[in-house]
């Protein structure tokens, strides 16, 4: 195995969160290589469903979210959630840690740095796609959640309060205006909370024109090329082992999604991430076209216009590491769509797809040093959030290898609360 040439940072995974740290370490002036188990930007980040949202400030593991879960696995038909059932003591201990962790507590603890990392994310997003013109349909109209039940329209309603404290704007719909705002719904939707800050875009056009401007930026890129092991001394990564060579680097940066977990065993770090696989299913633009990005309030699915493309996503299956739609699944994630908005009859379907949200036991991504190795950063665990907040958390990785102060306190993301 032959060692390759020294880099100054080198960066494991070309997601959403890996290419947004290259990004920013190459506009301070740092020199990148990036290492991919396989296509640059075409693993969790491309088919997922595009949403940029500040406004999602409260972790999944929150008060309430078990009992959702239990009751929801009781009509698998419908159900926007599963579980794998496995006696995996690692997985049994996430499970254990997710149920301890839905708590008020851990709410009050997850919201600073979710409304931090967010509002700086969303920033950077805008001032990114203006500035290098990236044509990825990006679009600043938030995101508007459909209601077609008293309950669930009352309990959206009482988020919304929640997030308006912490500075979020939400305008609520009632019938008649969600009707005029969204005509594309169907005549049962009874009313609407929108996200006005939020924005979407096409992930896939996205994530190609980023990793296209950090290539041109200098990057070295080596697609094709997993991970396979570390050598660490005197608290220091030193060798990063590869497939086709071992590299070395004076920073590492540890940016694998859903399969950062296995490769942190050789550093003898225990990183607490299940993959949540999740579904898309995207089809040419039909005749009425949502205005909105829209989540389907009680079926959890999410709805994507971009341009001639229309996405629906859904379904969150904790333990699920498959990277295979399940063809049950987009169908009934298709059916959920029809309950709410108007569609054509025949849909002209372009892609299905699955990924992988990184998921932490708490609902809080990781990002901060490695306990054991002073040269190592990790930056994973963003969840169903990792497109969203990948531009903050290239900002202030870049940040932390750069040695300077961080946009804001990184303490309640560090690996160490686990
Ligand atoms: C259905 C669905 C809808 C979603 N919708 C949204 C949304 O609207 N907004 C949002 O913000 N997020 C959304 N997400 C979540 C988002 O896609 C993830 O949070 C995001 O992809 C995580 O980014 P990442 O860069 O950490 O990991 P990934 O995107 O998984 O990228 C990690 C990269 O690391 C590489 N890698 C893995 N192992 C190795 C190895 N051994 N060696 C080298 N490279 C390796 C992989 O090939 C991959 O390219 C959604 C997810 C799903 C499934």
């Amino acid at each position: 195995m032959t060692t390759k040439s020294k880099s100054d940072v080198l960066i494991i995974g070309g997601g959403p969160v890996g290419l947004s740290c290259a990004y920013y370490l190459l506009k301070s002036g740092r020199k990148v290589t990036i290492l991919d188990a396989n296509e640059i930007g075409k693993g969790s980040g491309s088919g997922n469903a595009g949403h940029v949202v500040p406004s999602h400030i409260i972790p999944l593991a929150a008060p309430g979210v078990v009992a959702s879960a239990l009751k929801w696995m009781l009509d698998p038909a419908h159900s926007p959630f599963s579980m794998k059932v496995s006696l995996d003591p690692k997985y049994l201990m996430w499970l254990l840690q997710f149920v301890l962790a839905c708590s008020e507590a851990n709410v009050q603890r997850g919201i600073p740095p979710l409304n931090s990392l967010g509002q700086l994310s969303a920033k950077n997003f805008a001032q990114m796609i203006a500035e290098e013109k990236f044509d990825c349909h990006y679009q600043e109209k938030g995101l508007l959640f459909l209601y077609k039940t008293e309950a669930a329209f009352s309990g959206g309603k009482h988020e919304g309060d929640l997030m308006q404290k912490h500075g979020i704007p939400v305008s609520v719909y009632d019938k008649t205006k969600v009707h005029e705002v969204e005509p594309a719904a169907l005549d049962d939707v009874i009313g609407g909370v929108h996200f006005t800050g939020d924005s979407h875009m096409n992930p896939a056009l996205f994530l190609k024109m980023l990793s296209d401007r950090v290539r041109a930026m200098g990057a070295e890129m080596y697609e094709n090329t997993p991970v396979t092991g570390f050598e660490s001394a005197q608290g220091k990564v030193r060798v990063v082992r590869t497939a086709v060579g071992e590299f070395e680097a004076d920073h590492v940066i540890l940016a694998a999604g859903a399969l950062t977990p296995s490769m942190a065993r050789d550093l003898k770090l225990n990183i607490p991430i299940q993959p949540a696989r999740g579904y898309s299913l995207t089809m040419s633009a039909t005749k009425q076209m949502p205005r909105h990005a829209l989540i389907l309030g009680e079926r959890r699915v999410a709805v994507s216009p971009m341009d001639d493309l229309l996405r629906f996503t859904g379904r969150l299956e904790v333990g699920n590491g498959s990277m295979t739609p399940d063809p049950r699944w987009i169908q009934r994630i298709e059916n959920s769509a029809r309950e709410y908005l108007r569609i054509d009859e025949k849909l002209d379907i372009k892609e299905t797809w699955a990924g992988l949200r990184p998921t932490t036991p708490d609902g809080v991504p990781i990002i901060g040093r490695s306990p054991n190795h002073s040269n190592l950063v990790l930056a994973t665990g963003h969840a169903m959030l990792g497109l969203s907040l990948g531009p903050g958390t290239g900002q202030v990785v870049a940040e932390l290898i750069n040695g300077k102060k961080t946009e804001f306190d990184l303490s309640p993301l560090r690996l160490e609360r686990f």
